[in-house]
């Protein structure tokens, strides 16, 4: 809503048109070329023109980034926690009035539904950082139990500069999981976008800096993950870098640190998600509903998408029938029409990656529904939402990160198989369970191995609570009073008066 105007009346098209986005890097309080003059091309996937042109960040701009942070480190981190609040509730207030911005940014950047980034996406974001900055005082040490004779504290201190690495599924909600709890806990920060989304990220540290975050505490650079990524997990002065991507990209960052200055790391990698529909749930349309939300949701292209979908024998028809008819909500459609539906995926080659996903499912396998390639305003990059069934137990469909709007579906005949079946996967980010049965409900969830367990829901999340994975989803906990652990250390500092 704009002014009391639903989203589908405003012309977005035409205001994507007048659009100009800056895809420089924000370094110092300032936009920035690279210094190797780099650029290369934004690419809107739901139409395939050029929207910008980013700056291609390398090893000098990071290094300056990081100096500037690391200045700005020693006033930002004494800055009294009540005065960064404020500062922080400034900028949170700044962008609120530039939300519809924010929003088309979002979509021209990565064919997001902009009904989705306008009411969902953006307020989300906001919510978050509001809430981090309400915290920025509450983050409290202790004073310990010590032998008589002298006292001891222990205090909640920031690590000094961090690096944020971020992907592209939700460029704006991720960014905010990890500036908000590292800015309000006293740290200065590097934001490194992905590739595929900087727009969005970038326009949102202007704002900072008008809103009064000072100059050189949140930068942003821009580039690609082998160059600007590489340079800032091997610099020998970034305290803390918090990540969130693939499982692969883990990996390096955690090579990395072992190689340079072992950096804290806390990482939130890939997903594959269970939600297992026991008979005796009570409501078979609202989870078949929400089974389909949490399989195609911003084009499936969700770390916690709940993809592949365990059912009960006896129910296996009924609910099979609820959820294509479910699934429908989620076909493609142009994002800028502000209407309901799904936008386009990210790039044609990850559509490209996804779609030999589903020509797997049909050669191996059935489609229950979907499977096809859409072409909608000029591009190629959309899916319909997809079904994949009959499919052998073992099949890596059932087991990889797909990314897309492909779900997977499976049939079980007792609880024991069901968590096997659920557990059976390198991952561990979330899970969900449908079910009447209190005990059951209890029993399932202790027995999932997997950060959050939705129980009647799917992919449950709120900024009190803690978000991470268990095995190879990763480490560290964004969200709630957790996501402090990631940018403070506890210092102890021992009086000794007798
Ligand atoms: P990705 O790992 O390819 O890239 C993520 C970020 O890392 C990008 O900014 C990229 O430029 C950077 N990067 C790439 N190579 C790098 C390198 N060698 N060194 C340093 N940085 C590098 O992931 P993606 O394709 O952008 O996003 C999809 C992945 O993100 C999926 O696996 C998904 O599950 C995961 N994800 C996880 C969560 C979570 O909270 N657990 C949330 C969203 C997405």
């Amino acid at each position: 809503m704009e002014n009391g105007k639903p989203t589908s009346d405003i012309d977005w098209r035409q205001r994507a048109a007048d659009l100009q986005p800056d895809g420089r890097a924000f370094i110092a309080g300032k936009r920035s070329d690279a210094a190797s003059g780099q650029k290369a091309d934004v690419l809107n996937p739901a139409n395939g023109q050029v929207v910008a042109q980013m700056a291609v960040c390398g090893s000098a701009d990071i290094d300056r980034a990081v100096s500037v942070a690391r200045e700005a480190f020693f006033t930002w981190s004494r800055t009294s926690a009540v005065s960064r609040k404020q500062i922080l509730l400034r900028f949170a207030a700044l962008a609120e009035q530039h939300q519809d911005e924010l929003a088309l940014l979002e979509s021209v950047d990565t064919g997001k539904l902009i009904r989705q980034t306008v009411e969902d996406d953006v307020p989300s974001a906001l919510e978050t950082l509001r809430w981090y900055a309400e915290a920025a005082d509450k983050v409290m040490g202790e004073v310990p139990v010590v032998p008589p004779g002298a006292t001891a504290v222990v205090s909640r201190e920031p690590l000094g500069v961090v690096a944020a690495i971020v992907p592209w599924n939700f460029p704006l909600d991720l960014a905010v999981w990890k500036l908000a709890p590292a800015l309000a806990s006293g740290n200065t920060l590097v934001l490194k976008p992905s590739e595929e989304s900087c727009l969005s990220i970038l326009r949102l540290a202007e704002l900072a800096y008008e809103a009064g975050v000072p100059e050189g505490v949140f930068n942003v650079v821009t580039g690609f993950g082998a160059d600007a990524g590489a340079a800032l997990s091997n610099h020998m002065d970034i305290d803390a870098l918090a990540f969130t991507g693939s499982t692969k990209v883990s990996r390096t960052l955690l090579e990395a640190s072992a190689r340079s200055n072992l950096k804290r790391l806390s990482l939130e990698a890939g997903g594959k998600s269970s939600n297992i529909v026991f008979a005796d749930t009570t409501d078979l349309q609202a989870a078949a509903e929400m089974a389909a939300y949490g399989s195609f949701y911003n084009q499936g292209q969700v770390c916690s998408a709940n993809s592949r979908i365990l059912v009960e024998r006896s129910i296996l028809e009924e609910f099979e029938g609820l959820l294509k008819k479910a699934a429908a909500a989620y076909a493609p459609v142009d994002p800028l029409s502000g209407t309901r539906g799904n936008g386009s995926l990210i790039t044609r080659k990850h559509t490209d990656n996804v779609e030999k996903w589903i020509t797997r499912g049909r050669q191996d396998g059935e489609i229950a529904f979907g499977g096809e390639r859409l072409e909608i305003s000029g591009s190629d990059a959309y899916l319909e939402p997809t079904l994949l069934k009959n499919l052998p137990r073992e099949h890596p469909a059932h087991h990889e990160e797909i990314f897309g709007p492909v779900a997977t579906l499976q049939v079980f005949d007792s609880e024991d198989e069901a968590v096997a079946l659920a557990n059976d996967t390198v991952y561990g980010l979330a899970a969900s369970v449908w079910t009447a049965d209190l005990s059951r409900a209890h029993r399932v969830a202790r027995d999932l191995i997997a950060g959050t367990i939705s129980v009647n829901t799917v992919n449950a999340v709120h900024n009190t609570t803690p978000f991470g994975g268990f095995k190879q989803s990763g480490f560290g906990r964004d969200l709630s009073l957790q996501a402090f652990d990631n940018y403070t250390a506890a210092k102890t500092t021992w009086f000794q008066f007798d």
